[in-house]
């Protein structure tokens, strides 16, 4: 699916960013709605990202606005234009449009007259403590902070030393710019916080252009003041950072954007954070930034997840105030749900075990019909070639069943799907007694999986024509993490400590000649082991499947467990 065919609805929903919204309008405190989503360029996005955007961009889109993408690039150490472009690539790809592409470091001359702006206010001052001495004179939650020595130099000093700050006549990390608020406050983002700092390091946008380089608080706000936002969306951590973005606000007398926090997204089983997945993608514990085990964007996207059910998973966890863990169940719920529409069934293998039908006459083939999609009568059916020797699942066939076990076993019959009754007759054996083939036979009278006689066969089993069989490569994938909760694990553990080693399994599989020259990304149904996507390492001579997830609905039995439905 193309991201161009997705539709938002105007959604009804109703919690408290809209409902503050809708008072905002009404009493006129704005007359429009616009919002932004900032990412910092430092990494790849991942399904936090997504919430956020479904907020920033679909609240927009609700009121009739529009939201900004805006790189909050001020950290010239860790942001390169490789982000940026990663970034923009993925925001499209789960089908967000933006307002305006913005930069913060567009509004760096700006910004830099606010600074002076509070300078002659008497509001900020340059202050000469080392960042160790900023920290030490902070206090705690306990103890009020101390007052910088520096803090009453006059106007004309903290001028002269600001610009020559930026002329680049001090050494990184010897002086700063700090707000004048309150050393005293019981907010320890309000004890005069800085504001410029001296780096020497290049930016990906501006070169060598600054050698002081703003601090979030005072860019981020500052930013949305210029762009006009109305509504700064933004996740629970800032909250304690609110009265400052308020402060600035006030102070500087510019567009008075309003912040309101909502609470971020935790799964389980996965971390979600630049840091720590940046550690697992350099630690070569998975493949890259797009490893499909990732909860990035790109991760998702290769594992198979569409922009569709991404977007939907994010509709269905709604707006809350409380930080929460969301279990990923039902983020593999959502796109079940999705490819049980639209993904086509075909038939593979993979653990193989050969069949050999003995009253099949060899050579001759026939080509069964097969349904498509059960849930789609429009998908049509397709041709899949039967003949004497076929692979089955390794899995589907018990040498000595147990009782509950009503699949292959010796002298038993069970159904292969779209075609005839199989019987067991004999098993072959390898030296080590591993099992290497299956002697069978079937009934010619049983053409379409029933039986003229009306006897009945407990199981259905699938199968491939083993001279038709596509050799591919299958890969299963299980949680990153043996734990529910990585990150959040006693003190001393760190969640690179409970690494499944077990979360990737490649198997050399065998699926119905349908699946040839599928391209990458296409999904299919392999019918009773789950959906999976055509993974770009598929080449000419190889496919290669990643399977996206498997059919077992985990969250519905999650759902009924808990009463619903
Ligand atoms: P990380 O901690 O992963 O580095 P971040 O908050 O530093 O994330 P930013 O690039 O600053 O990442 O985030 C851009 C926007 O996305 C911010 O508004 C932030 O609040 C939001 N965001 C980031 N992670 C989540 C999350 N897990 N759930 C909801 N929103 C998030
Ligand atoms: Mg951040």
């Amino acid at each position: 699916m193309t991201t161009e065919e997705i539709t938002t609805k105007p959604s009804t929903t109703s919690d408290f960013i809209r409902t503050a919204i809708r008072e905002d309008l009404a009493s006129g405190r704005y007359t429009y709605v616009r919002t932004r989503f900032p990412p910092e360029p430092n990494g790849y996005l991942h399904i936090g990202h997504a919430k956020a955007m479904a907020i920033d961009f679909g609240i927009a889109e609700e009121f009739g606005g529009t939201c900004n993408l805006r790189f909050d690039d001020t950290n010239p150490v860790k942001e390169e234009q490789e982000y940026v472009d990663a970034i923009i690539e993925d925001v499209q790809w789960l089908g967000f449009r933006w307002g305006k592409l913005c930069y913060a470091s567009d509004y760096f001359e700006t910004l830099y007259e606010y600074a002076i702006k509070l300078i002659k206010k008497g509001k900020a001052y340059v202050c000469d403590l080392s960042p160790e001495q900023i920290r030490e004179y902070r206090g705690t939650l306990t103890e009020p902070g101390r007052e910088s020595p520096w803090r009453n130099r006059s106007v004309e000093e903290n001028l002269d030393l600001f610009q020559r700050m930026r002329a680049g006549e001090f050494p990184e990390g010897s002086r700063t710019l700090r707000a004048k608020i309150d050393m005293a406050s019981p907010n320890l983002v309000m004890r005069d916080p800085v504001m410029y700092r001296i780096l020497y390091a290049e930016h990906h946008r501006t070169g060598k252009q600054w050698c002081i380089y703003p601090l979030y608080d005072f860019a981020h706000g500052q930013s949305d003041s210029i762009e006009g936002i109305t509504h700064s969306l933004c996740s629970l951590e800032y909250e304690i950072h609110r009265p400052l973005y308020e402060w600035f606000i006030r102070e500087l007398e510019i567009f008075p954007s309003r912040q309101i926090e909502f609470a971020r997204l935790n799964l389980t089983y996965t971390v979600l954070s630049k840091r720590k997945l940046l550690q697992l993608v350099e630690g070569g514990y998975v493949r890259g930034w797009d490893d499909p085990r990732l909860p990035t964007l790109r991760g998702l996207r290769r594992r198979g997840y569409t922009p569709t059910a991404i977007r939907h998973f994010c509709a269905s966890i709604g707006v809350a105030k409380a930080d929460s863990v969301v279990d990923i169940a039902m983020l593999e719920h959502s796109l079940r749900d999705e490819l049980n529409k639209t993904a086509p069934r075909v038939m593979a293998v993979l653990r193989p075990l050969k069949v050999v039908i003995e009253n099949y006459p060899p050579g001759k083939v026939e080509w069964l019909e097969a349904l498509n999609n059960p849930e789609d009568p429009s998908a049509g059916v397709r041709q899949v070639p039967f003949s004497r020797e076929l692979y089955i699942e390794q899995e589907d066939f018990m040498e000595q069943p147990h009782p509950k076990f009503y699949r292959l076993s010796p002298g038993r019959e069970v159904r292969l799907r779209y075609a005839y009754f199989l019987k067991c007759e004999e098993v072959v054996k390898d030296a080590d007694g591993n099992i290497t083939l299956l002697h069978c036979t079937y009934d010619p009278t049983t053409r379409g999986g029933n039986a003229p006689d009306g006897r009945k066969v407990k199981a259905t089993i699938h199968w491939v024509s083993a001279e038709h069989a596509l050799p591919c490569e299958v890969r299963l994938y299980d949680h990153l993490f043996t734990v529910p909760n990585p990150d959040n694990l006693p003190e001393g553990r760190s969640f690179l400590d409970v690494i499944n080693p077990n979360s990737l399994q490649v198997l050399q599989a065998y699926a119905e000649p349908s699946v040839r020259g599928a391209p990458v990304g296409k999904h299919y149904q392999f019918e009773r082991l789950g959906y999976f996507v055509v993974d770009p390492d598929s080449s000419a001579q190889r496919l290669v499947f990643n399977r996206a997830v498997s059919l077992k609905d985990e969250w519905a039995r999650i759902q009924q467990r808990a009463g619903g439905n």
